[in-house]
């Protein structure tokens, strides 16, 4: 596997201590071996070091198991991702909403 693309991959993890998300320049990597990385990454919030040790296996398409038809597989394949203000969104929603659904559905 590309060093870069391992990059990319540990980019999506939060710093263990304040939360913020490393970025690609924030991780070395330490050493590998086949499918083992050593990797450290500084978070670029509080400057905290952490090492990760990561098993990556590559080549193996992983099975998809879903009910979805063809059609709505190629729907949400072509969605837009999620932002954080979508999050946000469904936070405050969920934070209002009093698990009355048969009001909800009944909302124009
Ligand atoms: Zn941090």
């Amino acid at each position: 596997m590309e060093e870069s693309l391992i990059k990319k991959l540990m980019a999506s993890i939060n710093c263990g201590v304040c939360g913020h998300r490393y970025e690609v320049d924030d991780i070395n990597v330490l050493s590998h071996n086949q499918d083992l990385w050593f990797l450290s990454a500084i978070c670029p919030d509080c400057h905290t070091r952490c090492l990760i040790a990561a098993i990556v296996k590559e080549g193996r398409v992983p099975e998809v198991i879903t009910d979805l038809t063809e059609a709505e597989l190629d729907r949400f394949r072509n969605a837009g991702k999620l932002t954080a203000d979508d999050v946000l969104d469904m936070h405050n929603f969920l934070n209002n909403f009093g698990g009355d659904f048969s009001q909800l559905f009944s909302q124009k």
